[in-house]
């Protein structure tokens, strides 16, 4: 394989038909389906549906075969069947649902904006994960053009990640003579360390979702008459929060949700750390004085990855502050996102959280907690060598420097439905989602010139396949 010319190729594609594309793509608001329940009414998913489609129909491998597959009621997903010339099975995952809007964005930008900014494409979903798809295509047109043989590529592209997934066991079942036992999985889904070289992420943490509702009174009552006598639904929120996380230090109490951190990943974590530097606290947009958890950074970044944490996302029962009047409100309902590391079960933890939150409330408030259904954390088999030999020679290649690997404190629940129902698969999880790249929050940016030299490196890894 010549790699000036493959770079080449991938430059002059990235530049003609995804960037472009992907300008389109970030100009629909597909919000996956839990923030946007009326997703088949609006119609932001089928347009993205159509999008895809077209863009896939003109630049598809010759010979491969595209479908959408649809179940009533379910987000579709994706299917482009490449068939190959030698033995073995490969399998590569992204999705085009997105995240909700979120405040904070940069003056004349927007989640549904469109803006290029040096080198950076600023909008929601362009690298969580919209281009995954087409830097996929890319790859495997790049090697064609160079002749290299290849197995059979099963890209699948789904509409539900940022909803936890709940759509993919069915088709997986649905669909499992075409999708097969791949022998390779790659993810374009996950984060990088920096843009200067190529990262893999070697485990990922478990989500649990719950809604957690405290309700004191029938209606609001006047503050001034009833505050004292009557608990504050918000105080008891407090309270039982606090029996599931220490609110000086963060740490979550229950052990159902911690697991023994395996050794060969706390030494990955002190490399990641001793590779990156201060960028592990840097690569967070800090208010003014505000300082981390913990001032020793293997800690920090374990904190991210290894433990337990939990966040509040979202409230109800709260009215903004400027229409706030001086009531003793109803209720407080508080909107639970608790990461659960790798290896731990979530069914276990799920009901851990849903004892420590529910038993005997406080002055016998009426306490709900609605969990969604929970997605486990996953952590890596051990990579063939020849897999991680490709990773580091293709990253010297491109990046001039040996490939990284890391931890991820996100969740992709895909992989650990491969994980746990391909045991013997190998894992290339990569991504875009390098520093300030900000998934997920305001000022979402796609890194162009990496995005390029990833799938450079993908398509490199991809031609040294070997399927033993
Ligand atoms: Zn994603």
């Amino acid at each position: 394989m010549n790699s000036d010319q493959l770079l080449e190729t991938v430059n002059t594609f990235w530049d003609n038909h995804i960037t472009p594309t992907l300008t389109e793509y970030i100009k629909i608001p597909n919000k996956s389906p839990s923030f946007d329940p009326k997703w088949e009414e609006n119609g932001h998913m089928k347009k993205v549906v159509d999008l895809a489609v077209k863009w896939t129909n003109e630049h598809k491998p010759r010979n491969s075969i595209l479908s959408v597959k649809q179940t009533e009621k379910r987000t579709p997903i994706i299917l482009v069947d490449i068939p190959g010339d030698i033995e073995g099975n490969i399998l590569m995952y992204g999705h085009l649902d997105k995240q909700p809007e979120m405040e904070g964005w940069n003056k004349g930008m927007g989640p549904w904006i469109p803006v290029m900014k040096n080198g950076k494409l600023y909008g929601r979903g362009g690298a969580d994960d919209g281009y995954a798809l087409f830097s996929s295509i890319l790859a495997i047109n790049a090697l064609r053009e160079q002749n290299i043989s290849l197995p059979r590529i099963l890209i699948l592209i789904e509409f539900c990640e940022e909803s936890g997934s709940p759509d993919l066991p069915h088709y997986m079942n649905l669909y499992a003579d075409i999708i097969k036992a791949p022998d390779l999985v790659v993810c374009l889904d996950s984060g990088a360390g920096d843009y200067r070289r190529f990262w893999t992420t070697t485990s990922l943490r478990g989500l649990i979702g719950a809604t957690l509702k405290v309700e004191v009174l029938t209606e609001g009552v006047h503050s001034g008459g009833a505050s004292g006598h009557v608990p504050s639904s918000f105080r008891i929120a407090r309270q039982l929060l606090s029996r599931i996380e220490n609110e000086k230090t963060g740490e979550v109490l229950l052990d159902e949700l911690k697991t023994k951190i395996p050794d060969y990943r706390l030494k990955e974590t002190e490399e990641f750390v001793s590779v990156l530097g201060n960028e592990v606290v840097e690569e967070f947009p800090w208010k003014e004085t505000m300082k981390p958890s913990s001032s020793d950074n293997v800690e920090g970044v374990l904190r991210r990855t290894w433990r337990p944490a939990l966040s509040v996302v979202g409230a109800d029962g709260l009215p903004p502050s400027a229409n706030a009047g001086n009531v003793l409100r109803p209720f407080t309902q508080l909107q639970l996102s608790m990461r659960i590391p790798p290896l731990v079960d979530p069914t276990k933890a799920q009901e851990a959280m849903r004892k420590a939150l529910t038993k005997n409330p406080p002055y016998n408030a009426k306490v709900t907690l609605h969990i969604e259904e929970g997605a486990s954390g996953w952590n890596a088999p051990e990579t063939k060598p020849w897999l991680s030999k490709a990773m580091n020679k293709y990253s010297k290649i491109f990046f001039k420097e040996p490939s990284g690997s890391l931890c991820e404190g996100g969740t992709i629940p895909f992989m650990a439905m491969l994980g746990e129902q391909f045991p013997k698969a190998q894992f290339v999880i990569t991504g875009v989602l390098g520093p300030g790249s900000n998934a997920h929050g305001p000022n979402e940016f796609l890194h162009i010139p990496y995005a390029k030299k990833l799938t450079a490196c993908v398509a490199s890894i991809l031609s040294d396949f070997r399927a033993d």
